[in-house]
């Protein structure tokens, strides 16, 4: 059973509580290639041999930095959600 001992844990705990949607990688913006696991660090990228192709993708946040609007998103493979989501209450978003 996955504990706070994970090592995992420290890197993730930010996303406790958050709501999460399946589905194919794809960053918000075209100046980056990829993410990482918000966990394990595992990368994402469309791009990248033997990167993850899917996962969880946070609930889109807006916010304004410097007079512009961006988005922020948070991405979790499948393993960690699956370990985590009892543990910090990961929601799947329901359409
Ligand atoms: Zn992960």
């Amino acid at each position: 059973m996955i504990t706070k001992d994970d090592w995992r844990y420290d890197l993730g705990k930010n996303l406790k509580g958050r709501e999460f949607v399946f589905k194919q990688y794809k960053p918000l913006s075209e100046e980056n290639d990829h993410d990482h696991c918000g966990f394990c660090t595992e990368k994402f990228s469309q791009l990248i041999d033997g990167a993850l192709k899917e996962g969880y993708q946070t609930i889109l946040e807006p916010f304004t930095w410097n007079g512009k609007d961006y988005e922020n998103d948070e991405w979790v493979c499948s393993e960690c959600f699956n370990d985590f989501k009892d543990l910090l209450d990961l929601k799947i978003k329901k359409s």
